[in-house]
């Protein structure tokens, strides 16, 4: 789950981070208020839930706080990759000298939680991976131990050569490191993380990905959700306990276990066509369940048939075809049904199916084929 960076901001400031002051505000008058209590100069900053804010014109300096309001104004009429703008965070600006990364991120390869550095800050940093890959370095830590001195030192001295700054810095990565485990995140970025003129060094942006795994640990986290960067029917669908990943194609899945629903993907590709979703509807399957997918399903109009396929091992096969029936009763369904239903209960979930007009298949192979053929009239 990605959060605002007004959250990531006072989860970073709770961990010890250093992080300017700052205000989360709605409106141009409470930003010039804003601006007015923090003193200026003031950087006002577009909250939307997508990278690259700054090249998209969502932040802005206010020397001023009628500035800083100007600006507010301006920045709270935008959309950016489209998301509308509904907030700014004003926060009193740093004179930078210079800009640096830091994230922490878990690291597949060695199956670790890793630290990433760059002294290249302030810039797209898959960016400095293609054109500079030796201006990062990437270290796997052990979970048990944590970030170790030596560790922390080898970081700091990629990074500068000042003994003062690099001091202030490994404070950083540790409270950057504790971060990153204490709220069970995916990534924690600070980029950029600054030198100011002063000497000092302060995260002037923050980044931090929930592991929707962890999410039950954190009430306070999950409570800060923000569903406007989500698909409408992923919304719907987590709502329901179902797991759903909008697609592109035309074929809607209705499918149970996640293997089955890759499977039954790969398959309608493989013969030539597109899935317009993943859709996991659970080991234990209600009709309410099936029928809250069909209706998740049915909301893309690019939907040409929806292919149902089905293992029952703790799942029953008549309670999927009861769930079906129902979709088709409350739903008004008018896109053609193809359904595989085999194991626990099939002989049952067919004789419910047989006075219907859904389209039944044997195998997997044939419903994939069957689905195809419908989606294309
Ligand atoms: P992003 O573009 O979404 O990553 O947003 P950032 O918060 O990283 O801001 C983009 C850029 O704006 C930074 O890389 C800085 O160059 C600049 N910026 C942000 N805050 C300040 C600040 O306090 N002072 C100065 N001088 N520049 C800032
Ligand atoms: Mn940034």
């Amino acid at each position: 789950m990605k959060i605002h960076e007004s959250d990531a901001r006072a989860i970073f400031t709770r961990f010890g981070l250093p992080v300017p002051p700052s205000r989360l505000v709605a409106d141009p008058r409470a930003a010039e208020a804003a601006a007015e209590e923090l003193g200026c100069p003031v950087v006002v900053k577009a909250q939307v839930l997508v990278g690259g804010r700054g090249k998209a014109g969502g932040v802005k300096l206010a020397s001023s706080p009628r500035e800083a309001g100007e600006k507010a104004g301006t920045i709270l009429g935008m959309e950016i990759k489209g998301l509308a703008v509904e907030k700014v965070l004003v926060a009193r600006a740093v004179d930078i000298v210079k800009e640096f990364y830091a994230a922490m991120v878990f690291d597949r390869v060695t199956r670790r939680p890793m630290m990433m550095v760059s002294p290249s800050g302030g810039v797209d940093i898959e960016e400095v991976a293609r054109t500079a890959p030796e201006r990062i370095l990437k270290l796997p830590l052990n979970p048990e131990g944590g970030l170790m001195p030596f560790q922390t030192r080898r970081l700091t001295s990629f990074l500068t050569g000042d003994r003062a700054v690099a001091k202030q810095i490994g404070a950083v990565l540790q409270a950057l490191y504790d971060a990153f485990m204490g709220v069970d995140a995916s990534l924690a970025e600070i980029n950029p993380l600054v030198l100011s003129q002063d000497g000092t060094v302060w995260a002037i942006d923050a980044k931090i990905n929930i592991d929707d795994n962890g999410l039950f640990r954190h009430p306070e986290i999950e409570a800060l959700r923000d569903t406007a960067d989500e698909d409408p029917g992923e919304t719907a669908a987590r709502e329901a306990g179902l797991s759903f990943v909008k697609l592109d194609g035309s074929i809607g899945c209705v499918v149970n276990g996640a293997g089955l629903a890759m499977a039954t993907m790969d398959m309608i590709k493989h013969y030539g066509a597109e899935p317009a979703n993943f859709l996991d509807i659970g080991g234990s399957s209600s009709p309410d369940k099936v029928l809250a997918a069909m209706r998740i399903i049915l909301r893309d109009p690019s939907v040409k048939a929806i292919l149902i396929n089905i293992f029952g091992g703790i799942t029953r096969c008549d309670d999927v075809a009861m769930g079906l029936i129902e979709a088709k009763k409350r739903l008004g369904l008018d896109v053609p049904l193809v359904v595989r239903l085999t194991g626990t209960n099939a002989r049952e979930a067919g004789e419910l199916l047989a006075g219907t007009d859904l389209i039944g298949a044997e195998t997997m192979d044939e419903a994939v084929k069957g689905a195809i053929a419908a989606a294309r009239g």
